[in-house]
């Protein structure tokens, strides 16, 4: 597949062609969550744009390798470097193991990127299983001169790196200011320069996730296991990282300082940063009682909810705008999404209807051609999707019988919808594999009911009571109608 990728890449604020360091691998990495609570709205976007990164990635024809880690240790509340471990907190609060956490909202997660119908990434590393590299690479930026040690702790000299590189080339940010404005904090005087940030921080007595070190029984600062991590699995020159928007500062400047302080040169060649999401126009936080989690997004249970929104039209969603855009959340909008999804695949399963004549009046090959630069332009799936609603236009006016298309054009226009709608946006038909279930299901009941219906005739209760209560304890509700029987599945 010819590559025409462009992609705008956030370091450079350009947009360039996508050309891998080591064709025909490609490498990308994605900064993962940190378990300690569900999945939420914001976590959905970041998971479905580099989704439809990686998707693509492989359909062009790469060996994509797609890491994406688990942050398990080191993300201190406030993003800081002098609170309480987040996982450590949510495990105190519900006096459990942090590991217990840590499994028990990685596999939530799990569960909600796997109804987002994202692939899993090819490697998923843990901060906590990578103490021991996080350690080398703190010894080798301190061979390096661009760190200190201070009271068991270990902190990135701001200052120091910034006389030979750049620090704040990425987020443009300038070392002055971030002097001015950061606040003077507990341990501050453990610090050079408040710029500083911590690569290996000693516990305090109540710190309950720690490791031994050369310098302190302590923990790694949270950006350094991003920089070890991405090294460790693609390489210390590889080709794209991402994340939300919200990680560009600090973590994101600190891990370029991190990695060209460890190598003396950049790691990564392409930046890439979907922007945020908002609700009803407003930043989304608990403290603001519009915290949506994944879960009650799709069951309808929450309040700002006017009803359940079903995993792929939240998909659908998000790729309708391009990811460098502000997302915003209203019931209106969701709405109106779930339409256009549902025209979408209802046009994509009316492919099979349409057929094929010698005489031909449709342009497939210019809809390709247009859907292709679409996606090529830095993903721009809105632009995508509007095409392929043209090409909807023209299935609905074939299916009529008001235009003609051949064989192998034929041919064309199912692969474009197929490989477009299912292969690179990840869009799936569900309420159709939901019916089927069903489907099947009801026949299953019909028979199990005519045997009662049987039993009862030959007062066999015995049978038509044991039906009656196995099929409750398998979560189905029979209800005895003149027709006959009306069944639902508990909730
Ligand atoms: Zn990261």
């Amino acid at each position: 597949m010819e590559n025409n990728l462009m992609i705008y890449n956030t370091l450079t604020r350009k947009k360039e062609k996508f050309e891998p360091v080591n064709p025909p691998f490609a490498g990308l990495y994605v900064c993962g969550p940190t378990v300690y609570g569900d999945a939420h709205l914001g976590h959905a976007r970041p998971a479905i744009t580099f989704d439809l990164v990686f998707r693509y990635l492989k359909y062009l024809g790469y060996q994509v390798r797609y890491v994406r880690n688990i942050t398990d240790v080191g993300h201190l509340t406030n993003d800081s470097d002098d609170g309480e471990d987040k996982i450590a907190k949510k495990a105190k609060l519900d006096q459990l193991e942090p590991m217990e956490i840590v499994q028990f909202y990685t596999n939530r997660y799990h569960k909600n990127m796997e109804q987002l119908n994202t692939l899993p990434p090819s490697i998923e590393p843990h901060a906590s299983g990578h103490i021991i590299e996080q350690i080398e690479l703190v010894k080798k930026i301190l061979e390096n001169g661009f760190a200190y040690e201070s009271d068991g702790s270990i902190y990135f000299d701001v200052e120091a790196y910034n006389k030979k590189y750049d620090y704040g080339k990425l987020s443009g940010r300038r070392i002055e200011e971030l002097i001015a404005n950061t606040r003077q904090l507990d341990g501050q005087s453990e610090k050079h320069n408040p710029a500083d940030f911590a690569l290996w921080k000693k516990a305090s007595p109540e710190h309950i996730m720690r490791w031994p070190s050369p310098w302190s029984n302590g923990f790694p600062g949270w950006h350094l296991e991003c920089s070890c991590m991405s090294q460790k699995y693609l390489g210390d020159c590889f080709d794209i990282h991402g994340g939300g928007l919200d990680l560009q500062f600090p973590h994101h400047e600190c891990e370029i300082a991190q990695s060209t302080a460890a190598y003396g040169h950049e790691a990564v060649k392409y930046w890439m940063h979907n922007n945020m999401v908002t609700i009803n126009g407003q930043k989304m936080g608990k403290s603001l009682g519009n915290f949506i989690t994944l879960d009650q997004l799709f069951s309808g249970d929450n309040k700002v909810l006017e009803q359940a929104y079903s995993p792929m039209t939240i998909r659908f969603f998000i790729l309708q705008a391009h990811y460098r855009s502000p997302l915003d959340f209203s019931n209106e909008a969701l709405k109106a999404a779930q339409k256009g999804y549902e025209r979408l695949m209802a046009a994509t399963s009316a492919l099979d209807k349409i057929k094929a004549t010698p005489e031909n009046t449709v342009d497939i090959d210019g809809l390709a051609t247009k859907c292709r630069e679409a996606i090529n332009d830095d993903l721009n799936t809105p632009l995508l999707i509007s095409f392929l609603f043209d090409g909807v236009r023209t299935i609905n006016s074939l299916i009529a019988g008001n235009e003609k298309i051949n064989e192998e054009n034929l041919g064309k226009l199912k692969k474009l919808y197929h490989d477009f709608v299912f292969e690179i946006l990840g869009l799936k038909a569900e309420t159709e594999a939901i019916s089927q279930d069903h489907q099947v299901l009801g026949k299953i009941l019909d028979m199990v009911m005519a045997i009662r219906t049987e039993a009862k005739q030959k007062k066999d209760w015995a049978t038509s009571d044991k039906i009656r209560d196995e099929l409750k304890n398998a979560g189905v509700i029979i209800k005895d109608t003149k027709e006959g029987y009306e069944w639902s599945l508990e909730n």
